[in-house]
């Protein structure tokens, strides 16, 4: 993965518009917009501008920002799907975890049954 050089990451790119994508929600310092590879058929990627490898870089002074986040991702889920509804959320840390992009991200999958434990 690429630590080097954060701001060529893919999703710093859609959040600077150079790489379109279908924005569900944005405000100053988040963004969620459509997985182009859905893997359910709600699967929205939730982020924050500034770019952070993943939760595992998240240093202290981020506390504030990953409260506002991870309340964000239950407002969007409530947006799309209604109060009580299911939904899972994962963040994958590192390769091996199924990690890809080094920036990051929440995944909010929801509208069919998921099993347990993921793959
Ligand atoms: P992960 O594998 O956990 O790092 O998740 C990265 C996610 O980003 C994958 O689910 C990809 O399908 C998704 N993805 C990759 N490129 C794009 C893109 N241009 N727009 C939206 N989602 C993307
Ligand atoms: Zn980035």
């Amino acid at each position: 993965m690429n630590k080097g050089l954060p701001g060529d990451c893919l999703f710093c790119r859609i959040v600077r518009g150079e790489i379109p994508s279908q924005k569900i929600f944005e405000n100053k310092e988040l963004l969620a917009f459509k997985d182009i590879s859905p893997r359910a058929p709600i699967h929205i990627i939730v982020i924050p501008k500034k770019h952070i490898n993943s939760l595992s870089d998240a240093k202290k002074k981020d506390n504030a920002l990953l409260g506002r986040i991870q309340l964000a991702v239950p407002e969007i889920a409530k947006k799309l799907l209604g109060e009580n509804s299911s939904y899972r959320v994962v963040t994958n840390c590192g390769k091996e975890a199924g990690q890809s992009v080094p920036h990051l991200h929440y995944h909010l999958l929801a509208g069919r049954i998921f099993t347990w434990p993921p793959g």
